[in-house]
């Protein structure tokens, strides 16, 4: 199905995730080199390697094509084995992705959109600019 309007490269996440840094035990701070996993990293493993899905499932959960779904995959688990094998701890912030209920539709023009997080819910349709609006809830 084609949805317009929805700005491609943002990724649909289920949740952020409760916690925000690993570190190894017994590094002092000072000592600790990081990396840094963003939201749409996590979510993308989450989806593959933690509950199994098939990349192409996982990619239409988060909105967005399989190419970028497998980028963030990889991205995150070479993150993710580094900081593991090399002892770094593990930041987890950033990316570029909305929540479920970032996600609004307009009553006037069914133009459909996603807010990033953090910029807070619109007011206005950016398409036609009529303030009948409202937060969509998507299934599965
Ligand atoms: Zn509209």
């Amino acid at each position: 199905m084609h949805r317009k309007g929805r700005p491609k490269c943002i990724r649909i996440v289920k949740d952020k995730p409760g916690i925000d840094y690993f570190k190894p035990r017994g590094t002092p701070l000072n000592k600790l080199k990081s990396v840094i996993l963003s939201i749409e990293e996590i979510e993308a493993m989450r989806l593959v390697d933690l509950e199994g899905l098939e990349q192409e499932k996982a990619a239409k959960e988060m909105k967005v094509s399989r190419r970028t779904l497998a980028r963030d995959l990889k991205r995150g688990r070479k993150k993710t084995v580094e900081a593991l094998v090399e002892g770094k701890a593990i930041e987890i912030r950033g990316g570029f992705f909305a929540t479920e209920d970032g996600v609004f539709i307009c009553r006037e023009c069914s133009h459909e959109w996603v807010a990033p997080s953090g910029e807070g819910k619109p007011t206005r349709c950016p398409e036609c600019d009529v303030k009948d609006i409202r937060r969509m809830i998507q299934n599965g």
